[in-house]
């Protein structure tokens, strides 16, 4: 056995209290403090030395090796979901209406594994391994404001590592991407102004129900006739509200939706576009369009170097049969996704399901589980992973 997989062999068990210790005690973003305390603690008692408070509740520890060599940075996100527990694992939530029910439990406890290894590794480790303990990514992005506060400095970060658990792959599978991963997300609302009449006499006033149903059925043709057939995009309206009574002309109508795009062009473009159909379409009809925005997250886009490392650390680690080199990107979003866009960095998707044993409900489901002989194999991807990149030319 070579020394990383005898090194998570032998912590196996500390990583399932730890995420069992997380799992029970989940804390809503930004509120991060027990998970922060427990993560200090444990690095101290390890003798990492970190850095707490940074974006509030996130930590960072820092490993340093004795011979030169890059710097990886790898990255957990910590915070729980508003979400009531429904099953009843031994390590059940113990805070009602609170659970960690995406995972970053076992993203939490995989990292502190990989801290402590390369701290036992230290005496034979070139260049510089960061953890980052990042608070809130279900909400308002904790990584921007861990970027913010220095993360990527002192010394410079060269890549950075992210994985997500994923129960559409069995645990002792992993999947990886190449390129566009996640999608950037922008939230929208649209204001339509009219002229309120009776509705017996349409032709005195101006109606912003008839604009809206041309301005939806103009939004349609983004995505089908501007987008190109080989790339993809999202436009939805989720939410409309207006007018008062069936017998009166609407004279203001909003709209709410939301804009997921895969690439920073192909983001700017569909704004654009929203806001060239709204103003213009309201006009033609004789009102008045506007449309505001709420950006989120940008899109996730990985770096082939960093994937090949977090591939060749896979197949090292499981064999070639287990690694999928996944086709397609998906239009969920991560805040993991502001590291990607500074630094070369490949986030990947660690298998957590055992469809045997019952565990394979969905992220953010309040059936949500993991088959933790994962977390082992996490640790051990992301070591291998980082090692490799540590000693890039
Ligand atoms: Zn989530
Ligand atoms: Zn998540």
């Amino acid at each position: 056995m070579d020394r990383i997989k005898e090194l998570t062999a032998a912590m196996e068990a500390e990583l399932v209290e730890i995420r069992r210790d997380l799992h029970r005690h989940p804390e809503l973003s930004n509120e991060e403090r027990r998970t922060s305390d427990l993560i200090c603690a444990r690095l101290e008692s390890w003798g990492i030395p970190y850095e707490r408070g940074l974006a509030g509740t996130g930590v960072m520890a820092v490993i340093q090796g004795v011979k030169p060599g890059k710097t990886v940075g790898i990255r957990a996100d910590m915070d729980a979901l508003p979400v009531e527990e429904a099953g009843n694992p031994p390590y059940r939530s113990e805070c009602p209406g609170v659970m960690h029910a995406c995972g970053h439990d076992a993203h939490t406890a995989i990292l502190l594994g990989a801290a402590k290894l390369f701290k036992e590794m230290q005496g034979e480790l070139s260049g510089t391994v960061k953890c980052f303990f990042q608070p809130a990514e279900e909400t308002t992005g904790g990584a921007l404001r861990m970027i913010e506060a220095g993360c990527l400095e002192n010394p410079h970060v060269d890549y950075v590592l992210g994985l997500h658990v994923s129960s559409a792959y069995e645990a002792g599978h992993v999947g990886v991407r190449y390129g566009k991963m996640m999608a950037a997300s922008d939230e929208f609302t649209i204001v339509l102004k009219g002229k309120s009449c009776h509705g017996a006499h349409p032709d005195l006033g101006n109606d912003t129900m008839v604009m809206a149903a041309a301005v939806i059925g103009g939004l349609q043709t983004i995505v089908s006739r501007n987008i190109s057939p080989t790339d993809s995009a999202v436009c939805t309206i989720g939410k409309i509200r207006g007018g008062v009574a069936g017998n009166v002309i609407c004279d203001r109508l909003q709209m709410d939706g939301i804009l997921r795009s895969l690439t920073p062009a192909g983001r700017d473009f569909l704004r654009e576009r929203l806001v060239s159909i709204v103003e213009n379409t309201a006009k033609a009809y004789g009102g008045e369009g506007t449309a505001e925005f709420h950006f989120s997250y940008p899109a996730l886009i990985n770096t082939d170097e960093a994937v090949d490392a977090v591939k060749a650390a896979a197949v090292e680690t499981l064999g070639e049969a287990q690694v999928t080199v996944e086709t397609e990107p998906e239009l969920g979003t991560e805040d993991f996704s502001y590291f990607a866009e500074r630094r070369p960095a490949c986030f990947w998707h660690l298998g957590c399901a055992n469809r045997e044993r019952g565990i394979g409900a969905d992220l953010h489901s309040c059936y949500f589980d993991i088959d933790e002989s994962c977390l082992a194999l996490g640790v051990e991807i992301q070591a291998r992973a980082a090692l490799k990149l540590l000693k890039t030319e």
